[in-house]
């Protein structure tokens, strides 16, 4: 459900049973329980900002859903404290819990291993053909955040928590202007968004194939940062820093 400027709330269903992920408005989740004619069991918080949580104390009273959240934010209404490796139930399906550490200190990741395809909400970490700005964290602990979201299957879904994609793409293009993936990905998702559907969700093989901060190991996007004199020289981590560093100020 869009919510805001360009933030999603994803709503998963499994019978008459619903859960919500990072639910900033309370308004649009009660609007589709409503329509159709699901109870909320179950609401999941991926980090502290004010756009995944402003809906979490308003859906809780008004339909008992369990808060998961994580352990080590300060969030009102959290039931269940999660953290890196935890396992959950929800609607049936089992999620496991990654740490993402660098857009807030304490952001989590929800990974259901057993669905086909295997799915993935991982808030404001991995973007659709970019990443989240680096609030609390540090460059490493981000770039180790986005290692392990890289490392799931490649069919994974994944579901962000913003529609980020064309600017980030505008960017990877900067950096890639060769990449015949990132081409035809511009190409595909600007066409879907004048229809004004979604981009979302994205695959981990299509964030691979495109996304320049899953990237820091190619040589293009290593030259492109580090011009290509030097490129070999520097370590991963200074590439993706100045790589988050340039996007900061990309217009
Ligand atoms: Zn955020
Ligand atoms: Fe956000």
């Amino acid at each position: 459900m869009p919510a805001f400027n360009d933030n999603y709330l994803w709503l998963l269903a499994r019978g008459q049973e619903a859960a919500v992920v990072d639910p900033g408005d309370a308004a649009p989740v009660l609007q589709a329980l409503e329509r159709h004619g699901l109870r909320l069991s179950a609401i999941l918080v991926t980090h502290h900002h004010g756009d995944h949580v402003g809906g979490v104390d308003e859906l809780k009273s008004r339909t008992g859903a369990v808060v998961h959240g994580p352990a080590a934010e300060s969030i009102d209404g959290i039931d269940h404290r999660l953290a890196g490796g935890d396992m959950l139930d929800v609607l049936g399906t089992r999620l496991r819990v990654i740490d993402v550490p660098g857009h807030t200190a304490g952001h989590i990741a929800y990974f259901a291993p057993d669905e086909t395809p295997p799915l993935l909400f991982c808030g404001d970490t991995l973007f659709a053909c970019g990443c989240g700005r680096l609030f609390e964290g540090t460059p490493s602990q981000m770039l180790a955040s986005l290692d392990a979201l890289a490392a799931l299957p490649a069919a994974t879904r994944v579901y962000c928590a913003h529609e980020y994609t064309l600017a980030n793409i505008r960017f990877a293009l900067s950096i890639e202007p060769s990449n015949v993936a990132l081409l035809e990905r511009a190409a595909r998702d600007r066409a879907t968004r004048e229809r004004g559907e979604p981009t979302l969700p994205s695959t981990i093989g299509l964030e691979l194939a495109t996304n320049p901060f899953l990237r820091c190991d190619a040589p293009s996007v290593r030259a492109a940062v580090a011009g290509s004199a030097t490129a070999e020289s520097v370590d991963r981590t200074s590439i993706f820093a100045s790589l988050r560093q340039m996007k900061n100020t990309f217009r």
